[in-house]
């Protein structure tokens, strides 16, 4: 990677992107773009390598079957592990949060292996979480409150090695009381939204880890800062 560009990866777009998740590919490349920061984005199907050169690995949302193929899939190929050991940054929503970890609840509650990129662990609840959910991130990460939509059966258990990415304001989140996780440079939730397009912060945040930067040069935010504050005062006023 040189540091005015950034290779993004979309992973298995043909398992993983329900509810409009590749919004976040969309809106990272704007981001970077629009501060002259060049992009190249590779969507890699389960039927293709995942390639080990990328900046950031992104993975979406599934139904219950295809996620068990796709955590298989990624499994067998190692690619996205060996990306994580060269530093990547992964970012991944729903089922595709669920499967970096350990395990998770397959389509009858039956135990699925995952694939140990985040030290947490699903199961499936007892009702499903649908709705408008809005957190507030770790002050470690000093990016304002979130908001996304949810929908899962899964609750999912924080091991020692990952910290919630945020605390539930409203909605599920985790089951517990908190949203997501991270370690490192590596950052699962629950929030379709899509979550990078309601949550400009959170993409700039991904932006910066790439980039090894501390700072990037502030966007206008109109459309982003709109659909923001009319989601948020759907569920908060
Ligand atoms: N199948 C998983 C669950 O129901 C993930 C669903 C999703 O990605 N929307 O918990």
């Amino acid at each position: 990677m040189s540091s005015d560009s950034i290779k993004i990866v979309w992973v298995y777009p043909d398992l993983l992107s329900t509810y409009g998740d590749q919004g976040n590919c969309i809106v990272l490349e704007r981001r970077a773009r629009l501060r002259g920061i060049s992009t190249r984005t590779v969507h890699v199907r389960s039927d293709e390598n995942v390639p080990v050169d990328g900046d950031i690995y992104l993975l979406g949302g599934g139904e219950d079957r295809p996620q068990i193929l796709a955590a298989r899939r990624l499994r067998n190929d190692g690619g996205l592990h060996r990306a994580r050991e060269f530093g990547a940054v992964i970012f991944a929503v729903c089922a595709g949060y669920q499967l970096l970890g350990t395990e998770f609840g397959g389509e009858e509650g039956q135990p699925v292996e995952g694939l140990g990129l985040l030290d947490i662990r699903s199961g499936r609840g007892e009702k499903r979480a649908v709705g408008e959910i809005v957190g507030d991130v770790d002050p470690a990460l000093n990016v304002p409150r979130i908001t996304g939509f949810e929908n899962h059966q899964g609750v999912t258990h924080l091991g020692p090695g990952v910290k919630p990415l945020a605390t539930v304001v409203h909605g599920v989140g985790n089951g517990d009381g908190t949203e997501g996780a991270y370690a490192d440079h590596v950052m699962g939730t629950y929030m379709h939204g899509p979550a990078l397009v309601r949550n400009p912060g959170l993409a700039d945040l991904l932006l910066r880890w790439a980039l090894k930067r501390d700072e990037l040069p502030p966007l206008p935010e109109s459309w982003s800062e709109r659909l923001r504050e009319e989601r948020l005062n759907a569920v908060l006023s």
